[in-house]
């Protein structure tokens, strides 16, 4: 049974089903959808989601109409995960949906496989009928699956890893009860051999998936004009009022962001998470801490003692590869340019990475950076990341035929790797 996706190319996206709250009209949407314009009605909307997502597929037309609907809920990550070791930080993309039950009759699948990939799935509201069982929650289950999935070779245990989500979902498949016996509910076949003591499924706990997803009009909540973004934008601008917005519950928050000021219209905007963190009991608050735990090739200058150290982390998704080469040329180079709060006319690359995750980024950044990792690398998989001070800052980089280039910090982007389909 393949657990795996390791193909980064199989970059499977959900399609979604949802229904415009303003005019009721069908919208299929994938499942990293933010923002939308209804086709129908033109209204401007985003998603905003409480905690993670809960969607179901439906049950096959072909099930006995009096069929008594039972849905198991399996938890779903795409993202990837990156091990850290004593050899280096190894990045492993990660599409996987693992059973959130404790104690499953042997004979249901342990993943949703691959048969399901092609079928719609619905938000899960009050109208769905049928008995939810709850989950196993998220961690208890990954580490089940960790213990089933064998690595594909002989690998060494992590000294710790980071999972850096994509998508994190909770996915409902249905089965039914039909004289004793329990059926798939989307392929309409029987989940074979079910030992007797296992098919009183009756007795495992129930929940109601709540409905969490609220719909918050796409309009500036400061001006009033529309706000722009692709479909996956975390963050939306108004360029009337320059301002940038992100869904908060049920209504749109400010977010502070900053920009370097581009050399020439056609430079490219890219953003970026500029962070300040409590790395307890590191001590990692300076720029000289920086040289000194990551042995720079640097002479260690007085004046780095008082100068506050920042994280950096691309706010847009990226290839682990180059996302961890940017984190730690960023620390390295601690750009400190003078910030306007203006949205100029340039390309501005959308916002796909959420602050937490690059919250998150910031102990692979310290792991990529300190040196000798024999000495510090446990000492850090024990650390906690404490954030404090957090912006957005947009930096310009200056295209050229082959990548991007940011002459201040001397630093370029491959053209390859970052696909610029769309503005902000
Ligand atoms: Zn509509
Ligand atoms: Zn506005």
């Amino acid at each position: 049974m393949p657990f795996f996706v390791t193909n980064a190319e199989k970059n499977i996206s959900f399609a979604i089903e949802h229904q415009c709250p303003q005019c009721g009209a069908p919208i299929t949407l994938g499942e990293e959808a933010l923002f939308f314009v209804c086709g129908f009605c033109r209204v401007r909307l985003c998603i905003s989601q409480k905690g993670f997502p809960r969607y179901c597929f439906s049950l096959s037309p072909d099930a006995p109409k009096d069929a008594q609907v039972i849905y198991l809920p399996y938890w779903r990550f795409k993202g990837v995960r990156y091990a850290c070791h004593f050899s280096g930080v190894i990045p492993r993309f990660m599409d996987i949906s693992v059973l959130a039950m404790e104690k499953a009759p042997g004979q249901i699948p342990f993943s949703l496989g691959f048969r399901s990939q092609a079928l719609p799935l619905k938000r899960i509201s009050n109208e769905t009928i049928g008995n939810f069982i709850r989950p196993t929650d998220f961690k208890t289950s990954i580490l089940g699956h960790d213990r089933q999935a064998r690595p594909p070779e002989k690998e060494k245990a992590p000294v710790f890893q980071e999972d850096i989500g994509e998508t994190t979902s909770l996915i409902y498949s249905p089965f039914y009860i039909q004289q004793n016996h329990l059926f798939d509910g989307i392929l309409n076949t029987r989940v074979q051999t079910i030992a007797p003591a296992d098919t009183d499924i009756n007795t495992l706990p129930l929940c109601r998936p709540a409905q969490e997803t609220q719909f918050i009009s796409g309009l500036c909540p400061d001006c009033g004009q529309d706000l722009e973004g692709r479909s996956d934008s975390l963050v939306l601008v108004c360029r009337n009022c320059q301002t940038l917005w992100q869904a908060r519950g049920n209504r749109l928050g400010k977010i502070r962001y900053g920009s370097a000021r581009p050399k020439h219209p056609d430079d490219v905007m890219i953003p970026f998470w500029k962070m300040k963190a409590d790395i307890t009991p590191i001590e990692m608050d300076s720029y000289a801490d920086l040289v000194r735990m990551g042995n720079l090739p640097k002479a260690l200058q007085a004046k780095w003692e008082n100068q506050t150290l920042y994280f950096w982390a691309p706010a847009f998704k990226l290839s682990p590869k180059f996302f961890l080469k940017l984190n730690t040329r960023l620390a390295i180079a601690q750009p400190d340019p003078a910030l306007e709060k203006k949205i100029r006319k340039n390309i501005h690359l959308p916002i796909t990475l959420a602050s937490a995750e690059a919250v998150q980024s910031i102990k692979l950044t310290l792991a990529s950076l300190i040196r000798p990792l024999e000495d510090r690398l446990p000492l850090l998989a024990q650390a906690s990341v404490v954030p404090g001070s957090l912006g957005l800052v947009f930096l310009p980089f200056e295209p050229r035929h082959h990548d991007y280039h940011n002459p201040d910090i001397g630093l370029t982007i491959d053209k390859n790797i970052l696909a610029l389909s769309g503005n902000l």
